[in-house]
């Protein structure tokens, strides 16, 4: 039986587990990113003119721009990402598909791809980013198909605007 000093220790423990999956990480997220309105046209929340709603910075992810609320905070990221999810620094592309399906919500990926790139991490690799001059529905399409992913390179040396 255990006392209720005992109990207590013990929920506080589970909570901490909890709190070491991916929670850490998806707050960081949340609490460091400035996010557009989605363009894909395809969200059944859309707004009219998402074009109009994007941060005036960051990176383009052609379903909307990132930026980062805090340039000096990339450390900080990175060892949350060695600690919660260090595939994601393993050198090959991943994308807001897989990544999504690992953190729960591909808008979270997607912005975990461009905070990582504002914070000079990793490279975002977009429609975009790599085509910018195809035309936007096409850049839409591939989108859609998976084509906006991160890929880590180390030394990181320059740091992308
Ligand atoms: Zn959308």
């Amino acid at each position: 039986m255990l006392s209720a000093q005992a109990q207590g220790r013990r929920a506080a423990q589970e909570s901490e587990e909890v709190m070491n999956n991916m929670d850490k990480l998806a707050r960081f997220i949340e609490e460091n990113t400035l996010r557009g309105a989605c363009q894909c046209r395809k969200c059944v929340d859309a707004i009219e003119h998402p074009e109009e709603e994007q941060p005036d910075h960051g990176v383009n992810l052609t379903f909307f721009r990132v930026a980062a609320t805090d340039l000096t905070r990339g450390d900080e990221l990175r060892v949350l990402v060695q600690e919660e999810y260090p595939d994601l620094l393993d050198g090959r592309e991943h994308n807001y598909m897989e990544i999504g399906a690992t953190i729960g919500d591909q808008g979270l990926a997607l912005m975990l791809i461009g905070l990582g790139h504002v914070l000079g991490i990793w490279k975002a690799l977009t429609p975009d980013t790599i085509m910018p001059f195809l035309p936007d529905d096409v850049k839409q399409q591939m989108a859609g198909n998976g084509m906006v992913a991160l890929k880590y390179t180390r030394p990181v040396v320059e740091v992308m605007p």
